[in-house]
């Protein structure tokens, strides 16, 4: 199968896009760090729906990892990858590390609002480095629209609140969390899991779901430990836009709960 071309610079990822543009096509794009799997996949294809071009980047971002995280042990499949991708995408953007911090880089774009508890009260620096990322991705592709998944429902609204506050002329679309049969949300990390820890991870769902109809975070904090999770981050109920306490609806439940060394999130409509 035909897969689509990679480019690692800038300047060829705007060469291309301002062609199709000249040819009258809507562009779109899927941010991604790659290790690609059915939940990538589904964003292409929503992506798809959306727009002419598909432009598929693929970059892991050492910003939004901090020193003891899984950088180094992040998967990094570029070619399989691209395999996976098929004509799905017409254009995959995987530059390295310099080319998107390049000697003396000194920017940093941090939000605040949706940005602030939960995933920051564990991982402080995550979302300055999502930020950071997504906004010169933006910039450097300039999509009219830009895809990302609701399995990352605190960076969707953190997004959506960057480009809003910035102006960039792009519209951002969540797409459903794609799972496995048990319910286990997609994740590149979910690769990390033995057996044992995966058959534990299957109940991150079915957990979540039981606490939302409950309406009781502190069930479902004991929950996740009785079923097997090491430690859990949070399980939290909150107002599903700003992330703020949960006043009216739409409210949305979620959580981070460890299984050894391996992080899960997951969130659903609460
Ligand atoms: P990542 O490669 O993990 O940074 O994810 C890239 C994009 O894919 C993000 O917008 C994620 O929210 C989205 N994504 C990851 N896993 C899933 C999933 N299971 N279902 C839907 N979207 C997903």
């Amino acid at each position: 199968m035909k897969a689509p071309q990679i480019v690692t610079t800038v300047a060829a990822l705007r060469a291309r896009v301002a062609s199709w543009r000249s040819a009258g096509a809507r562009v779109g794009l899927v941010p991604t760090m790659g290790a690609l799997h059915a939940g990538h996949l589904s964003l292409v294809e929503e992506t798809r729906k959306r727009a002419e071009r598909v432009v598929v980047s693929i970059f892991v971002n050492p910003a939004q990892f901090a020193p003891h995280e899984d950088f180094d042990r992040y998967p990094r499949t570029l070619e399989s990858d691209a395999q996976k991708l098929g004509p799905a995408a017409d254009l995959i953007f995987a530059p390295a590390v310099e080319e998107m911090y390049p000697d003396g880089f000194a920017t940093e774009i941090e939000v605040a609002g949706p940005a602030e508890g939960l995933e920051t009260d564990f991982r402080p620096h995550f979302f300055a480095g999502v930020a950071t990322v997504v906004a010169k991705l933006l910039i450097a592709a300039g999509p009219d629209v830009a895809v990302f998944g609701e399995k990352d429902w605190q960076q969707l609204q953190v997004v959506k609140r960057l480009t809003a506050d910035l102006a960039l002329p792009v519209e951002i679309v969540g797409a459903p969390i794609v799972r496995e049969a048990d319910g286990l949300a997609m994740s590149s990390r979910n690769a990390y899991l033995d057996a044992r820890g995966r058959a534990v991870a299957g109940r991150l769902n079915v957990v979540l779901r039981e606490a939302a109809r409950r309406g009781d975070e502190a069930w479902g904090r004991q929950a996740l430990l009785e079923a097997g999770f090491a430690s859990v981050d949070y399980v939290a109920i909150r107002d599903a836009a700003t992330l703020g306490p949960a006043s009216g609806r739409p409210r949305r439940i979620l959580a981070a709960a460890k299984i050894g060394a391996t992080r899960l999130i997951d969130n659903m409509e609460a």
